[in-house]
């Protein structure tokens, strides 16, 4: 496994947030994990970057124990994330923001990766010089995406990426997320869009109250009885 959570807790002071989450995400997976507004998922983001103490367990990665390393070392080692909200730098051009996703990397092939960006989403390459504030929702969060891109990581860590986005726009997300798994990106999703996060991954995990109650393929939990009646409203 690439990426492995093993029995993880979490505090806010006396509040305890995780409680045991174990989660693995091997190479070139999409894995999901989904849960209600408050279960945790934030928190295990930002636990997995480095943001949150943790207060039992471990995070590896490629087998190296990083529970206590630091952001920026994380980065240093692949560890890419996409936080919730589109971050983009509105000012900027478009082709600026990707470039700011090179900062931590050396140079190279920097025009290569902005080519490859650009074929996999025509959309950016046609407003490359246009401010990124100009650029719809769902662009935005495109743009975001291909600037974590832009650093190489090993794995890339998705913050609801469908937040705050109209249903035609959260289509047209996950389609983009969908396309960077089928290109062999290594991703991590978190989506309270239970239906659009497992409908495009391999696995998933159920996240409740800061424990995970379920984790089975990603077609099958869509399938589960109780995945339909607690997230889906079936
Ligand atoms: P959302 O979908 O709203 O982002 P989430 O699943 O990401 O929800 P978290 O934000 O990780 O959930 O929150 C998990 C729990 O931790 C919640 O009960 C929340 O109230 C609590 N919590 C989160 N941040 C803090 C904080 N800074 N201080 C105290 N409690 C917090």
């Amino acid at each position: 496994m690439l990426l492995e959570i093993e029995g993880l807790s979490s505090h806010y002071g006396r509040i305890q947030a995780l409680t045991d989450v174990s989660v693995s995400v091997d190479e070139g997976e999409l894995v999901a994990l989904v849960g209600a507004n408050g279960a945790g998922k934030t928190t295990l983001l930002r636990c997995l970057s480095g943001l949150q103490p943790v207060s039992g367990g471990r995070v590896l990665f490629d087998g190296q124990d990083i529970t206590s390393a630091s952001p920026q070392k994380r980065v240093r080692l692949g560890i890419s994330q996409v936080p919730e909200g589109r971050q983009v730098f509105g000012p900027l051009s478009v082709e600026d923001n990707l470039r700011l996703g090179t900062v931590r990397r050396r140079g190279k092939d920097v025009s290569r990766d902005l080519d490859r960006m650009y074929t996999r989403f025509p959309v950016l390459r046609e407003k490359r010089k246009q401010p990124a504030g100009t650029l719809s929702g769902g662009q935005q969060q495109m743009l975001a995406l291909c600037r974590a891109l832009m650093s190489q990581p090993r794995v890339l860590l998705l913050d609801e990426p469908s937040m705050g986005l109209a249903p035609l726009l959260t289509g047209e997300i996950f389609d983009s997320i969908e396309i960077l798994k089928e290109q062999g990106t290594t991703i991590f999703l978190v989506e309270q869009n239970a239906f659009a996060a497992l409908g495009i991954a391999s696995r998933g995990y159920v996240l409740d109250t800061g424990s995970v109650v379920l984790t089975d393929t990603g077609a099958d939990l869509l399938r589960n009885e109780r995945v339909k009646s607690a997230y889906l409203g079936i």
